[in-house]
This record gives C-alpha cells, structure tokens and sequence, in this order.
C-alpha cells in the first residue's frame, strides 16, 4: 500500500441535529475548535495554548464518530480520517511516512481535524508492543509535539480501550483533552428515535417515550438499528399486503426481540 492510500480528506455531512444527546461532548468539543479560531489573541495574552488533542473513549457505537464528523462539518474544518488498524498494517517504515504525511496534509489543509479512529491499534503500551508499534507511536508522539506547526490542527482519537494506550499519549500537551461518550441516557435515546422517526413514516400508536425506556442500555448504533429493523418489517408487510405502510408499534416490539443488547450484556 502506498502512504497516500491511506490519507484522504472528507468532507462529512453529519450536523449536531443529526446525533441524539451528548450535549455537554458537543460543547466541550465546539469550545476546544471555537476558541483558538476565534479569539487566538486572548489566548495569547494570558498566555494559554490551544488544546492540540482529544481522546474519546467509550463503548462500541456510542457516536464518537459521528461526533467527531459532526464537529468537523459544523465548524468548518477539513477532516482526515486515519483508522489505526490500516496503519499498522503497512510495511515496515511504510506507517511512519504515512503518519507524517497525514499531519503534513492537516497542515496544508487547517484549520483541520485529524481523527484517529482505533487509536489503540497503533498507541498500545510499549511494553505490550511489537517493534513496529512502538516506532509507530514514537512518530505519533513526535507530530503531536511540533507545537507551533500543529496551530489550528486538533487531533482527536478515539477507543474502546483506553486502558491499553500508552499514558505518553495523554500526557499534557498531546491527547489532554479525555471525554468520555457513554451509552445513551432516556433523552439521548429519545431523541435518537425522534431523529429516525421525523426521517421515517410512524404510525401514532408508536410511543417514543416506551421505546426509549424499552431501550436502557443500548448503544446509539442499536437503537438505530432497532428503528431500521422495524422499517424492514414494515416493508416487510408492504409486500406481502400489496398496501403501503407506515412503521407501527408491533413492527419494533418485533424489532425489539431481533437487536441483542451488546455493550451492557452480561
Ligand atoms: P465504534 O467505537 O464502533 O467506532 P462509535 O462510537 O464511533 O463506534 P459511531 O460510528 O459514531 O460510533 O456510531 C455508529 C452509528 O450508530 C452511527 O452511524 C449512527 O447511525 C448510530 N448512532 C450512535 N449514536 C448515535 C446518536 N447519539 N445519535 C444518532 N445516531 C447514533
């Protein structure tokens, strides 16, 4: 694989409106990219530097994703997105040139984020790395220290494993900034249903309120997957009837009983 593969700009379309809950995340992430654009002689003044990282960790499908895209697209940043398992992947010295040219790109491309998707894959504890993998997080660690070259470039990674990440990378300076996305609380499931639903046709005899209650411990990309099992039921039943449909109550209680909780399971 060749280093420019592996590195892509995007340009995400996903809104705040589109990602239920979360909202003090939202606004911790807005100030970390507002602030520096914004009022970059204040913070020089009282002699405070821009935050240059942030790392999300949390449960599988919990919308750190869609965060960081939403984020990215609302502010107006260009988005590079990296998914540690791809670069450590490469060849042997493959993976550093590819880092640094990543960072080289959010360079030419600021104010820009670089979303390191799986972090974990290429930032596991030294100890517990291969040869390849320390060399790898030595090159991480060395970008994230070029203070004034990273102004106006932050860096967010993400995991669902922050217990094996080397500490170097959260030491102040580098990824400092750690957030925490959890399963979803009643409101965000609530919403994340009213977001499908204003998206979908719903028949009134479906209580958003009762599915949210119905849906404790689910992650964000459950639900959703609930909503669209449901939807395939409806359609479902459009063919078998010849009649269009709208999605009804006994289409989620079915999509209830098909969506196995994972994240909380025992
Ligand atoms: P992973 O750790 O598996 O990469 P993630 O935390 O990055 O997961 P996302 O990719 O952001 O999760 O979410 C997966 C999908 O779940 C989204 O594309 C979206 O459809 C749905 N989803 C998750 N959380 C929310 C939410 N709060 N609001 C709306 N949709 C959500």
């Amino acid at each position: 694989p060749t280093a420019m593969r592996e590195v892509f700009l995007e340009t995400p379309k996903v809104r705040w409106s589109d990602i239920g809950g979360q909202h003090e995340i939202k606004k911790r992430l807005q100030k970390a990219v507002e602030r520096p654009l914004k009022y970059p002689q204040r913070m020089r003044r009282l002699n405070v530097n821009s935050k240059k990282g942030v790392l999300l960790y949390g449960p599988p499908g919990c919308s750190k994703t869609l965060t960081v895209k939403a984020l990215a697209t609302e502010a107006g940043l260009n988005f590079l997105a990296v998914k540690g398992a791809e670069i450590l992947s490469m060849y042997v010295g493959e993976s550093e040139r590819s880092l640094r040219e990543i960072f080289r790109k959010a360079r030419a491309a600021r104010p820009s984020i670089i979303f390191f998707d799986e972090i974990d894959a290429i930032a596991a504890r030294r100890s517990s790395s291969s040869q390849g993998g320390v060399n790898v997080l030595t090159t991480l660690l060395n970008e994230m220290d070029g203070i004034e070259e990273l102004r106006n470039v932050l860096v967010i990674a993400a995991t669902n494993k922050p217990d094996v990440l080397d500490p170097a990378l959260m030491r102040p300076g580098r990824l400092d900034n750690i957030l925490y996305i959890g399963p979803p609380d009643f409101e965000a499931r609530r919403e994340i249903l009213r977001i499908w639903a204003s998206k979908s046709v719903v028949n009134p005899d479906v209580d958003l309120d009762d599915l949210a209650s119905q849906t404790d411990g689910y992650s964000g990309a459950e639900i959703v997957s609930i909503c669209e099992t449901a939807g395939d039921a409806a359609l479902d039943e459009e063919e078998e009837t010849m009649q269009e449909q709208d999605v009804q109550r006994k289409h989620f209680d079915y999509a209830l009983g098909q969506v196995r909780r994972q994240i909380t399971d025992a």
